[in-house]
Parts: C-alpha cells; structure tokens; sequence
C-alpha cells in the first residue's frame, strides 16, 4: 500500500474536536478513472484515504509534520 505525508495548514494545535461537516479535505485525481475525488479526513484526524474508483487502488495520505502542504494530489494507478 502506498502512502504520503501530508500536514494540515490551520497551523499547530487546533485540538481535535471539530465540527461536523466542516470537514478538511483532499482533492485527489485518478489517471486511470479520469476523475477528481474530494477525500474527505478520516474520523480520527490522522490522514486521508482515498480509493480509486475504478480500480480500487488505495492512497494513504497521513497527516504528521514534515508533510507537504499540497491540497491536491494525482494518483497514477
Ligand atoms: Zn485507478
């Protein structure tokens, strides 16, 4: 499985409890489905998964520090 180091750019310690459907978010595109995903952050705020819609390829993106700020991503799978 492979994965990519992304950090959050709200800046540090914005604590964990957000707000429902207020969601940080990835733009993700597939070469091999020709479309855009928007990957929304997983419940416990440690990362982005997202899955190809046509070949089912899985993306990690995990959120730490060191990641890179980008927003939007393309998967070639
Ligand atoms: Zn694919």
């Amino acid at each position: 499985m492979s994965g990519l180091d992304v950090t959050e750019g709200g800046g540090a310690g914005r604590g964990s409890g957000g707000r429902q459907g207020d969601r940080p978010f990835l733009r993700v595109f597939f070469r091999c489905a020709n479309q855009y995903l928007r990957v929304y952050r997983t419940v416990d705020g440690t990362g982005y998964r997202a899955i190809c819609p046509l070949c089912r390829k899985r993306m990690n993106f995990i959120v730490g520090p060191g990641g890179t700020s980008e927003r939007f991503f393309e998967v070639s799978c």
